[in-house]
């Protein structure tokens, strides 16, 4: 296929560049400092701000005032800033850097861009594969026409508020933020990461939409309210409707509790022959009622030895409309002294045994999933969890504090919070956490892993993270 074979070339000639960055909102913010001495890049303050040179004497200046970057002459409203006393430590999102560096170097055929997954810019010498991103209002219907490359295939995927257009293997140099008409949407956000490009709406109000493919280069999709009759586009192919809610503001109440493996896969295997799916469903069936006890509405993914397909598993959280996702494992090792608890939240893999538990976990739906479902596309499930990089904060917190609870519960050793790539994780849109309760490969630990006492204050510490973690987020 041609775009994969485009999507390797570019792989392979990908520059990255590492730099510091903090949070703000779903914002990565790189400081002036930083950046100069990552692409080197002089720098001076300005009564206003500062302006920033690049080696061939192009200018870059940040007014603090108006919040505004100009650049090359164009002027661009900044919606996020963080304004601090020594202005060398000012900082902007990365998105914008690598946009205003586009602008700059276009000419040497350098494009930089942010990746939103792995958080560091990545550097192609290729003019991007999507050449106009438009949008376009025809009374109240939002119009928005790509030309792309031959062999780009547009993707829609909606969550609670925002609808996103994937493009696998696209690269935009365009703006990386547009306001909304204050109407249909509040504004368009475009993020890339080395596997394409996500342009993701929010809507202020519920809209349904159509794709159409005019051609090989040219994709266009309408979104329209909701309550308006959907049909008679020929060009359609693709139609969808989603609601709005206030994902982040509302209370945790309703919790998704996923017992892994079932059915055909047992999952991993204890030297006694203890199966982890059998574990890991008696200490889900015990965390529901302990979190019942406590007030929460809870939904298991399953309630008997039964096997899941990954669109199963995330379909019942998502179409719960739940707060949280809680998936529940037992650990397994070659070595059988290896021992203790983990809890993990959906990023990359940052140590060889991280990727491992991934791998070994992953293998669940790659291996049994025979039952017509499309064979998994490592690159598309990248993309997926395009959603969850919006919890990620959440994510990391929910998952320390379950760690906590366990450890104080049970004693078992504290292996950390820790973080990789689970299929699972990536297509649930809320805080989401996958628990390695302990070791089925370790004697001991398959004993206690057995016993209904042991289960019981597993269940119990992962109640007490989440009661914390409900209580940090005051909601
Ligand atoms: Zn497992």
């Amino acid at each position: 296929m041609i775009s994969t074979v485009l999507y390797i070339a570019l792989t392979l000639t990908f520059k990255t560049y590492t730099v510091r960055y903090s949070m703000l909102r779903s914002w990565n913010l790189v400081t002036v400092d930083e950046i100069a001495s990552t692409f080197g890049f002089d720098y001076n303050f300005a009564s206003r701000g500062v302006v920033l040179s690049d080696a061939q004497g192009n200018l870059l200046t940040i007014d603090t005032v108006t919040s505004t970057a100009k650049v090359r002459g164009q002027s661009v409203k900044l919606p996020v800033m963080l304004k601090r006393k020594d202005m060398k430590r000012l900082a902007i999102p990365a998105d914008f850097w690598a946009q205003f560096m586009r602008i700059l170097w276009k000419k040497q055929n350098r494009y930089i861009y942010w990746d939103v997954l792995n958080h560091y810019f990545f550097e192609t010498p290729y003019a991007p594969s999507i050449k106009q991103f438009l949008i376009t209002h025809k009374s109240d219907t939002l119009v928005v026409k790509i030309s792309h490359e031959r062999g780009l295939l547009p993707k829609i995927f909606v969550s609670r508020d925002t609808i996103k257009i994937w493009i696998k293997s696209g690269f935009y140099a365009g703006p990386c933020w547009i306001e909304g008409d204050g109407k249909i949407y509040e504004f368009a956000r475009i993020k890339h990461s080395k596997a394409g490009v996500a342009f993701k709406f929010r809507f202020l109000r519920d809209v349904g939409y159509r794709m159409g493919r005019f051609n090989d280069t040219l994709s266009v999709v309408k979104f329209y309210p909701e309550s308006r009759k959907r049909s008679g586009s020929r060009a359609s192919n693709v139609a969808g409707v989603r609601r709005s809610s206030t994902a982040h503001t509302r209370p945790i109440k309703v919790i998704v509790i996923d017992p892994g493996h079932g059915g055909k896969d047992p999952g991993a295997i204890g030297r006694r022959g203890t199966k982890e799916k059998d574990i890991v469903l008696a200490i889900a069936k015990k965390l529901k009622k302990e979190l019942e006890k406590r007030g929460f509405k809870v939904i298991l993914t399953r309630s008997r030895d039964k096997y899941l397909s990954l669109n199963e598993r995330t379909e019942i959280a998502n179409n719960a409309n739940a707060d949280l996702f809680i998936s529940i494992h037992c650990n397994w090792s070659r070595s059988r002294v290896a021992s203790g608890t983990e809890v993990y939240f959906l990023s990359t893999a940052k140590t060889t045994w991280e990727r491992v538990v991934a791998m070994r976990e992953n293998a669940s739906f790659t291996k049994y999933n025979g039952n017509g479902h499309k064979k998994l596309d490592p690159i598309d499930d990248i993309l997926l969890d395009m959603a969850q990089t919006e919890f990620l904060q959440e994510s990391e917190d929910l998952a320390g504090f379950i760690q906590n609870g366990i450890v104080s519960r049970t004693g078992l050793l504290n292996r950390g919070v820790r973080q990789a790539g689970f299929y699972v994780l990536y297509g649930v849109f809320m805080p989401a956490v996958l628990v390695e309760t302990a070791f089925l490969s370790n004697p001991e630990e398959e004993r206690k892993l057995r016993s209904s006492d042991f289960q019981w204050k597993i269940a119990r510490g992962i109640a007490d993270g989440v009661v914390r973690f409900k209580s940090a987020y005051r909601r």
